[in-house]
C-alpha cells in the first residue's frame, strides 16, 4: 500500500481508503472517515480540522461536552461521533452533543434514547453495537439478541443506520467483519461501522461504510 512521502497522516489515510475501495471496485465517497480524537486536545484536532477533516469520534460524553463547543461554534459543519459505551442516565446529553451514535447495546438505552429524541426534538442516526466475538467483557448486544433489539429499536421508531462492532484483539478480524456484513444484510442495514487503524483497509474491502480511525491520525495514545 502506498504512503505517499512528505503527506500529513491525513492524506495517507484518505490515499489508503482510496486504494482499498478502488481494489474493492466501491467508490471512496461511500466510506465515512470518523476521526477518533478521544484523549487528545484540541490543539491535536485543529490541524485536520484545517485538512478539511469534519467527522470525528469521541467515546465520552463528558469529554466531548468540555472539549468540542468551541469547536463546534467555529465549524459548524463538524459531525461528532459517539464511538463509546453509553450510560442511560447521559442519553440525553448524548443527543444534543452528537450527530451520530454508534453503541446502542440494550434495551434500556434504546428506552433512554427514545425518550431523549423526544424531548430535545433531535433524530440522532445510530448504530447498533453488536458483540461480535461473543466476548465477555465486551460491549455490545449478543448476536443472538440483536433480532429482538432490531425490532424493539423499529417498534421506538428509532432510526437504526447499522451495526457496529469492535472484534476480538489480536486475531484476524476478516470473518468478524464478514459477520457483522451478513448481519446488516439479514436486517436490511445499509451503514456498518468496522475498521480501525491497524485493520480498517480489510473492512473496506468487507463493506465497511464507516472506519474509525485514532492512533493511525494522532500517534499512539499515552
Ligand atoms: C479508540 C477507538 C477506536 C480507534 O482506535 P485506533 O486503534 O486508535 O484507531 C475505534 N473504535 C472505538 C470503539 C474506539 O474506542
Amino acid at each position: 500500500m502506498t504512503d505517499p512521502e512528505g503527506a500529513t497522516p491525513l492524506a495517507a489515510i484518505r490515499a489508503r481508503i482510496a486504494q482499498a475501495a478502488a481494489i474493492a471496485r466501491r467508490p471512496a465517497s461511500e466510506i465515512t472517515l470518523v476521526a477518533v480524537s478521544k484523549t487528545r486536545p484540541a490543539e491535536a484536532i485543529l490541524p485536520l480540522i484545517a485538512e478539511g477533516q469534519r467527522v470525528f469520534g469521541e467515546n465520552r460524553v463528558q469529554e466531548a461536552d468540555a472539549k468540542w463547543p468551541p469547536l463546534q461554534e467555529a465549524h459548524p459543519d463538524l459531525q461528532l461521533h459517539l464511538i463509546g459505551q453509553l450510560q442511560s442516565n447521559k442519553a440525553e446529553e448524548a443527543v444534543r452533543r452528537f450527530d451520530c451514535i454508534h453503541s446502542l447495546d440494550r434495551r434500556s438505552l434504546l428506552s433512554a434514547l427514545a425518550r431523549a429524541m423526544d424531548k430535545v426534538g433531535r433524530q440522532v442516526p445510530l448504530f447498533v453495537q453488536v458483540n461480535i466475538g461473543a466476548e465477555e467483557q465486551k460491549g455490545g448486544c449478543a448476536i443472538a439478541d440483536l433480532p429482538a433489539l432490531l425490532t424493539e429499536a423499529r417498534a421506538a421508531a428509532l432510526p437504526v443506520i447499522g451495526l457496529m462492532c469492535v472484534p476480538p484483539a489480536g486475531i484476524e478480524p476478516a470473518p468478524f467483519f464478514a459477520l457483522l456484513g451478513k448481519l446488516a444484510d439479514d436486517h436490511g442495514l445499509g451503514e456498518r461501522s468496522m475498521g480501525m487503524s491497524e485493520d480498517f483497509e480489510t473492512a473496506i474491502m468487507l463493506g465497511a461504510t464507516h472506519i474509525r480511525v485514532g492512533s493511525a491520525l494522532f500517534g499512539e495514545r499515552f
